[in-house]
């Protein structure tokens, strides 16, 4: 994942004067009791964390992670449904009147060899698309369940300083996008609760301490699009007896880039990828069919409209240049831009700043967001607002000598990512039960 505006907002002086004019609650009598709480319950968590991350599992597969969260919400006094949505996890909690409100960790690994050394490194396969692939935790999954899991226990044992219900759920299969839209579509806001508002936080490589918080949006749509160029194969010799889809497709990968240099507002962010293309078996054989996969990628709902039917339509050129017939253009999945609640992001730097002080990181609307993506942004347009945390997992001193040494920081996604997991976890759970005695919420409308 690249984290554009999160390294933007580690070199923003920090400026919350938006926020001040809102009375922030006092929460370090709440910190320090939460601080006892984690200092009792953290080797419980670490453990669950080890575990996690030697025992990872693909999106859908998520059997035994689930399995295990769902065990340890029971434990917390939490009610629990399961596989809702695949292998998604729920788990509700009543503490009186008040709002509801979501909190969501996402379960999944991905389908790469871990490098990192650690002495918990995972060795765990699996299969991916038909094939047998090493498993790793290198977008700190593993942390996300633990931390959702510490959220539990905090609020199962600070009732008394909030009120209201809590809706937490595992998510599967982020890294494929499938999993929030698979959640939604089994019910999770009509047969449980419905929240009012929602929080979700993601452990990244900023230095540990961290709580980054970005208002408005903060991560890229993405859409992913299969496009099969359909020929008349035939003989290589021969090639005005066949449509050859080849060049056809050739030419539409070249093509395609205009809908980004030339139709696209220059200022507006949008990244279009092909990824894929497959077609034939033999030098002397022109194929039947070729098929490209195009990934776009886009921050403002016309961007996102522009690049689907910019792409639509340099596919259909291209075919009917080379007298062909009109591609089959097939939507892979996606999902749009994280937006996170402007009011919810700026209470919520101002009631986090006083515990975290320089650690707080905030990142105006105006801040570009970055270009990864995260299907959080599921639950946001499907009516729930959020405030999406980014939490800081890597030691300053590694960063330092990594800057020193000329080498780059592993990101998340790299076969040596390695955050170190009790900051992010205490992070996380922090920031997150903080902001729910702290009433972060959204503004009234
Ligand atoms: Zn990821
Ligand atoms: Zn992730």
């Amino acid at each position: 994942m690249a984290k554009h505006w999160l390294w933007a907002a580690a070199s923003l002086t920090l400026s919350l004067t938006a926020t001040s004019a809102q009375a922030a609650p006092d929460l370090n009598a709440a910190n320090a009791r939460l601080t006892a709480l984690l200092d009792k319950n953290y080797p419980v968590l670490d453990a669950l964390y080890r575990d996690l991350h030697q025992n990872p599992e693909l999106g859908m597969q998520e059997v035994r992670t689930a399995g295990i969260l769902a065990q340890h919400l029971r434990k917390a006094g939490f009610t629990v449904t399961e596989k809702v949505g695949g292998t998604g996890v729920v788990g509700v909690l009543k503490n009186g009147d008040g709002p509801t409100i979501l909190v969501r960790a996402d379960m999944d690994a991905l389908p790469m060899e871990e490098k990192t050394g650690l002495p918990y490194a995972s060795k765990a396969r699996a299969t991916y698309e038909g094939k047998d692939v090493p498993v790793m935790h290198a977008c700190g999954h593993d942390t996300h369940v633990a931390y959702l899991i510490g959220v539990a226990q905090a609020l199962a044992a600070m009732r008394d300083s909030w009120s209201g219900t809590v809706v937490l759920i595992g998510q599967p299969a982020e890294e494929t996008l499938k999993g929030a839209r698979a959640m939604l579509d089994d019910g999770l806001l009509t047969r449980f609760p419905r929240p009012d508002f929602g929080f979700a936080a993601h452990v990244t490589n900023l230095p540990v301490g961290s709580v980054a918080i970005k208002a408005g949006a903060s991560s890229a749509a993405s859409d992913s699009y299969s496009i099969i160029f359909h020929g008349r194969g035939g003989h290589g010799s021969m090639p005005a007896a066949t449509i050859d889809p080849i060049p056809i497709a050739a030419r539409f990968v070249t093509d395609v880039q205009t809908v980004i240099s030339r139709e696209k507002d220059p200022a507006a962010f949008g990244v279009l990828t092909i990824g894929a293309i497959n077609a034939g078996s033999a030098p002397n054989i022109i194929p039947d069919s070729a098929e490209v996969k195009a990934n776009l990628r886009s921050h403002t709902p016309e961007v996102r409209e522009l690049l689907k039917t910019g792409t639509a339509r340099a596919a259909k050129a291209a075919a009917m240049m080379g007298k062909a017939p009109e591609p089959t253009i097939t939507y892979l999945g996606g999902t749009g831009a994280l937006v996170n609640d402007e009011s919810m992001a700026a209470a919520g730097a101002a009631a986090l700043k006083p515990v975290f002080g320089n650690g707080l990181l905030f990142a105006p609307a105006s801040v570009p967001p970055m270009s990864a993506s995260e299907d959080f942004s599921e639950f946001v347009d499907a009516g729930v607002p959020s405030l999406f945390f980014g939490i800081g997992g890597y030691d300053p001193k590694t960063l330092a000598d990594l800057k020193a040494k000329g080498q780059p920081v592993p990101t998340n996604h790299s076969p040596f990512f390695a955050p170190q997991a009790e900051p992010a976890i205490r992070g996380a759970v922090s920031a997150i039960v903080l902001s729910i005695i702290g009433g972060v919420r959204p503004a009234a409308k």
